[in-house]
């Protein structure tokens, strides 16, 4: 319906825009609107993903949350909210395989790897640009390790790392998501990181910012700037998308423009008799969850590093990170806090799994014996990981037009189903409300 044939009645009791979730974009696109809209969030707190839960005086994110800002608006408008509060850290990443530890990132640090391991690595890195390394695309992500990193970097880390954090094979990806996101080394680095020589440290997220008593300040901060409150506990059953209406259990709620940040496949999913593409279209998305662990340890932290990336798959774990190297508020003095990603995708039986982690922990000498492990409790996100498949952007392709024709902006990580990151989701959320108020004119 054009804008002018709002019905009256209608316009006075709705506000015109209606934002869907209280994540970072949903409410990085209400502090940009300032006013005219209602902002929904399924769960009874703001933040989405980007919170953080306190138990016994140990914090603990959605595993790890970092900021690594590009964009110096967005910087400044973090530093305004956060101020003192916010920590700047240089990446201590590490590798840890083949009993030992080497630096992030794996491709340009093999000191310290077994010989045979660091000589597979390097003959293979160099027998793939030697090969002349063609002008034609990779099809999928094995495709490109190969292509980019050779066999040796590939079957050691590149292949078996990829498999634990998507859950699916490699070779069901396609290439275009990784680009910026698996630095790409020149052989300059690879020599120099197989000699052990220091040198800048190389990818998207050399040094990041953290708040001090975990990510769900920023969310708290977030929140106590809209201008309008959340409805919490709220969640729209339908979306009649023909009278832009929204369906709850009690009551339906018009809106000129919805801005959605719920996951895009689950939007389709209530979406009231779609046409039939779009319906098809909204089925043959996917996305991974994710298990992990909470785990509270009664000693400090064994290791200095931030994170640990875990590639073998004797491993039950691919990432374990310690929230206490990234700020000491993280767990009372002399305790310390971890999230270790499992690379299940089922659900996981704690007394099971257990024994292994602990194993697992000591070997990377975390900790010392099983006792140091105060607590531990899992977790899952719905969607983690959406998964850039062979079907995903000719989806896209069918549903983004038809959302844009019938003023639904879907946005966000899960909303515009990307991989992207915090910084990302408040420049998505910002943009969503410029968009808003454009078509609102
Ligand atoms: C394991 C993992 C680690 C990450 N690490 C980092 C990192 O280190 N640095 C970084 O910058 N980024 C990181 N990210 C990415 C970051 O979490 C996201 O980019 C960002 O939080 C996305 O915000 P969002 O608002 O788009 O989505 P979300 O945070 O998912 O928010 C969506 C909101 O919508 C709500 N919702 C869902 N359905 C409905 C409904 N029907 N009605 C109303 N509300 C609904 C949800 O409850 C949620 O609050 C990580 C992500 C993952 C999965």
């Amino acid at each position: 319906m054009p804008l002018g044939k709002v019905d009256e009645r209608t316009r006075m009791s709705s506000p015109p825009v209606v934002i869907l979730g209280a994540g970072l974009t949903g409410m990085s696109a209400g502090y940009h609107l300032q006013h005219g809209y209602e902002i929904h969030e399924r769960l009874p707190y703001p933040g989405g993903l980007a919170v953080t839960i306190e138990e016994k005086g140990y914090r603990f994110d959605r595993t790890g949350h970092l900021l690594h800002l590009n964009d110096p608006s967005i910087r400044r408008w973090i530093e305004s909210m956060l101020g003192d509060e916010l920590i700047k850290a240089e990446r201590r990443s590490r590798v840890f395989s083949h009993g030992v530890y080497t630096r992030y990132p794996y491709q340009a640090n093999t000191f310290g790897l077994p010989p045979e391991v660091a000589y597979e690595c390097l003959v293979g890195f160099i027998k793939t640009r030697e090969s002349g390394a063609s002008t034609e695309r990779p099809n999928d992500f094995e495709q490109y390790c190969l292509k980019y990193f050779g066999a040796g970097f590939s079957s050691h880390f590149m292949i078996p790392y990829n498999r634990k954090l998507w859950g699916v094979h490699p070779r069901e990806i396609t290439a275009e998501w990784c680009e910026r996101f698996v630095p790409r080394p020149e052989l300059e680095d690879v020599i120099a990181g197989a000699v052990g020589l220091k040198r800048a440290e190389l990818g998207y997220n050399a040094e990041f910012l953290y708040p001090a008593r975990g990510i769900g300040m920023l969310a708290s901060a977030l929140k106590e700037r809209l201008r309008v409150p959340i409805r919490f506990r709220s969640a729209p059953k339908a979306v009649d998308w023909r009278r832009r209406k929204l369906i709850f259990e009690d009551r339906e709620q018009s809106y000129e423009v919805l801005i959605s940040t719920v996951p895009l496949n689950t939007l389709i999913a209530i979406l009231e008799h779609p046409p039939d593409p779009v319906r098809r279209a909204g089925l043959l998305l996917r996305c991974n969850p994710l298990y992990y662990l909470d785990v509270a340890l009664d000693v400090s932290c064994g290791v200095d590093s931030h994170w640990v990336y875990v590639p073998e798959e004797r491993y039950p774990f691919y990432r374990v990170g310690c929230y206490t190297n990234f700020s000491d508020k993280m767990a009372p003095p002399g305790k310390s806090s971890l999230y270790i990603e499992l690379a299940s995708r089922e659900p996981v039986s704690e007394s099971r799994l257990m024994p292994g982690i602990a194993e697992g922990l000591m070997e990377m000498k975390i900790i010392k014996r099983p006792d140091d492990i105060a607590f531990a409790r899992t977790r899952r996100i719905n969607h983690a990981y959406v998964l850039f498949d062979h079907n995903c952007y000719k989806a896209l392709e069918q549903l983004r037009p038809f959302l844009e024709d019938n003023r639904i902006i879907s946005s966000g990580r899960y909303g515009g189903w990307n991989y992207s990151s915090m910084e990302d989701a408040l420049i998505a959320g910002r943009n969503a409300a410029g968009k808003a108020m454009e078509l609102q004119r």
